[in-house]
């Protein structure tokens, strides 16, 4: 066992990072020094509570899933309940979300899977399946290892229409990346699993609703009152970490009884020495810091491509909403708009009794990167105008505004992305079992999967340094 206390260092302050930390904190032996560097000037990395006309908004992330794929409590819910958050966790008030179709609105059909029926009569109002290709042919869809994109799969079974107003939209709003481009396995597990049994796409899709049934009734997604910001402030807390803001690390060398850290501003940088360090940062910087130690690794890691996006938030006095959450733009519509939220129809608790109105639009898909160029008031302007003509009524006149803008900020996982990281890991562990990685360059970009991760990763230390998890 590696002599006490141990040193750890948590690159990354984002929430990976931090839920390691916390995790490090329960099970790691008392007095543990855990320090969290956070490059930037704030923690919480892409969750972010602004503020707009006097009010919390994300500028960030907006909320997590209640359950992960088993139907168990999320990563993200238990984290909160651990922080003693339980409380202040809401669901939406209005769930309706709808898909713009030839520049109109319709209700997204109920009973997909991410966009992807299990019964085609109900995507009818939106997308026409084509007929008769889900056919069985006497085999699995997808073999023993295989991964596919989900793009190419549903596009196989039911068509171009499917994918491209309901697939693609909603992957989209995920990944700001195209469905043609993004790994079924890593972006849709439970439907890659019974890909693997099933014959026809409709029986996969079933398969896969009915391993994890829905409770009627049960809420899907939650947020905190206060933002997610209380989140990230809370697990700071309760880690006991020491913080170190604006403290890049820029190297990773192995020492042979641990690592020295290179931190800070070349002109003068610190080095510092621990035990053992998480790597919760994304991948392209993880694969930087790992080229010394362990270059194979580094370019498994590194071969992630990251998709840009940028949030423009207005709010409006007075407009005329509908009664629906937002609304998901397919790409073949033609818009600058991805996605839109109408925070204050869709949170209670956000409501405010002079009927201003906090509307966000997601702006910017993979591969549009240049889109995302023009200048803060011209994306303000753009959106405006557009959300304008897709509700069909001109809005007000925004009193407050913010664009926040996040560079290469969304994993585009491509098909083959989970035996990449596979081999990366065991590489890792193999040759440097006190360096675990975490967050969402691996196995998912939303926080409970984030969480998850980070908290892995602080078990996989622990077991490295020869403690048994508290
Ligand atoms: C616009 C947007 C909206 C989203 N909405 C949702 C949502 O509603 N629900 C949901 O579940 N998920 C959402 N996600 C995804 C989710 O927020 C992220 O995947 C998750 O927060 C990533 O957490 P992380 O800790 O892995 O990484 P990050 O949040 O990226 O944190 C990594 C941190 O590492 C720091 N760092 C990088 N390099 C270094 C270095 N060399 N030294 C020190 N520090 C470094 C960075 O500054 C950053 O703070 C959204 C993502 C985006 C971009």
């Amino acid at each position: 066992m590696t002599r006490q206390p141990w040193r750890v260092a948590v690159v990354g302050g984002g929430i990976a990072g931090l839920a390691a930390a916390v995790r490090l904190r329960d099970r790691a032996p008392a007095g543990t020094e855990i320090t969290v560097y956070e490059q930037s000037g704030a923690l919480g990395g892409k969750l972010r509570t602004g503020e707009l006309a006097g009010q919390p908004v994300e500028f960030g992330a907006e909320s997590f899933l209640m359950r992960d794929p088993t139907g168990a409590e999320s990563a993200a819910v238990a984290l909160a309940r651990r922080l003693g958050l339980a409380e202040r966790i809401v669901h939406p008030t209005v769930g309706q979300a709808a898909l713009v179709v030839d520049g109109g609105l319709r209700p997204i059909p109920g009973g997909t899977l991410v966009g992807v029926p299990g019964d085609l009569d109900r995507v009818a109002t939106v997308a026409r399946p084509a007929a008769d290709a889900d056919t069985d042919g006497g085999r699995p869809l997808v073999g023993p290892d295989e991964d596919v994109s989900v793009g190419a799969l549903v596009r196989s079974r039911f068509g171009d229409e499917v994918v491209d107003r309901l697939v693609d939209p909603m992957l989209g709003g995920v990944y700001a990346g195209r469905a043609d481009d993004l790994s079924l396995v890593t972006t849709m597990p439970a439907l890659a699993r019974t890909a693997r049994v099933e014959h026809t796409l409709v029986g996969a899709v079933r398969a896969a609703q009915a391993a994890a049934p829905r409770v009627p009734g049960a809420p899907v997604f939650g947020t905190l009152v206060g933002g997610l910001s209380t989140l990230v402030e809370a697990a700071v807390t309760a880690s006991g970490a020491t913080v170190r803001r604006d403290a890049a690390v820029r190297e990773l060398t192995a020492t042979g009884t641990g690592w020295r850290l290179t931190v800070g501003p070349t002109r003068d940088p610190e080095l510092v020495d621990v035990d053992a360090v998480v790597l919760a940062v994304p991948a392209r910087p993880a694969a930087r810091l790992l080229a010394g130690a362990a270059p194979a690794v580094a370019a498994g890691v590194g071969a992630l491509d990251y998709a840009s996006v940028a949030l423009v938030t207005m709010a409006l006095p007075q407009p005329r909403l509908p009664e629906l959450s937002g609304f998901l733009v397919p790409s073949t519509e033609g818009l600058l708009i991805k996605a839109a939220t109408f925070f204050t129809t869709k949170w209670g608790h956000l409501r405010r009794p002079d009927g201003l109105a906090v509307v966000r639009a997601s702006v910017g898909r993979y591969g549009e990167e240049s889109q995302l160029q023009r200048p803060d008031a011209d994306l303000a302007a753009t959106v405006h105008r557009e959300l304008s003509a897709v509700l069909g009524t001109p809005l007000p006149a925004p009193v407050d505004g913010h664009v926040q803008r996040w560079g290469g900020a969304l994993p585009q996982y491509a098909p083959g992305h989970a035996d990449r990281l596979a081999a990366a890991r065991t590489a890792l562990r193999a040759a440097h079992p006190t360096v675990a990685l975490a967050g969402a360059g691996y196995d998912g970009v939303g926080i409970p999967v984030c969480v998850r991760s980070g908290e892995t990763a602080a078990e996989e230390i622990i077991t490295a340094l020869g403690g048994s998890a508290r």
